[in-house]
């Protein structure tokens, strides 16, 4: 398996940037984990959206699904040209207001994902974790060939998350915080969090995301490593990660 990062932010993009989102690939099969602002531009270096196999939103933030719009807009010009492709969007159930404002549009098909799902795609096995966060959002678990990536989305920590993450090759983990600055109230970690959490999962690798606007981002990773002993990297833009 193979993800690159389309964008890391958090909240919102810095210039020539985007919010989260992650080109996940399981051999030939594509996958789009979350759609941030300026994610659909960075999608395009690598496929347009029609070669996707499946769209993952973990949660209706704006962070997250800003560029959820428009790529519905982009299949369904495809299929006014001609183009047969229904491209699934797995997503949570609510907030309902925002699940009914992606709903319907042709060439893309909205199927609601639940904690304690199972999905298959391609040869990928998906598995979910609601997260501790203010909207209904979802930790992703994908297994495939013996290796699995996590993918936190927003969360403060809590100790299931542990289990969840257990034995991942590879842990993208939000960082959205300096260690020492408390995220939780806004359901977010900080970097020593995050670390905390790589280190107690005994996962492999741990990747930071959904960084901050302020502050120096080395600290980010100086943090998790204090408590992590295996490699802490920063994610940023056209970075890819190999399982
Ligand atoms: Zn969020
Ligand atoms: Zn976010």
């Amino acid at each position: 398996m193979l993800v690159t990062v389309l964008g890391f932010w958090g909240a919102y993009p810095e210039a020539e940037g985007a919010t989260a989102g992650y080109l996940l690939e399981i051999g030939r099969t594509s996958v789009l984990l979350d759609v941030g602002s300026g994610v659909l531009g960075k999608l395009m270096k690598y496929r347009m959206p029609k070669e996707l196999d499946a769209v993952i939103v973990t949660h209706f933030h704006h962070d997250h699904v800003a560029d959820l719009g428009v790529l519905q807009y982009a299949m369904l010009l495809d299929r006014k040209a001609g183009g047969k492709k229904e491209l699934p969007i797995y997503a949570p159930p609510s907030p309902e207001a925002m699940v009914r404002a992606v709903e319907g549009i042709e060439g893309t098909t909205l199927i609601p994902i639940r904690e304690g799902d199972r999905l298959e795609i391609g040869g990928g096995r998906f598995s979910f974790l609601r997260t501790v966060h203010p909207v209904e959002t979802l930790a992703v678990r994908v297994e495939a060939d013996g290796k699995a990536i996590v993918y936190t989305s927003d969360t403060r920590f809590f100790p299931e998350l542990v289990a969840f993450c257990r034995g991942a090759d590879l842990l993208i983990a939000e960082s959205s915080v300096y260690a020492g600055e408390d995220g939780t109230p806004a359901g977010h970690m900080n970097a020593e969090e995050a670390g905390r959490l790589a280190a107690e999962a005994e996962a492999r690798r741990l990747v930071l995301t959904h960084l901050p606007h302020y502050g120096m981002h080395h600290a980010l990773v100086e943090a998790a490593a204090a408590v992590f002993s295996g490699p802490v990297h920063l994610a940023h833009t056209g970075a890819r990660y190999g399982v």
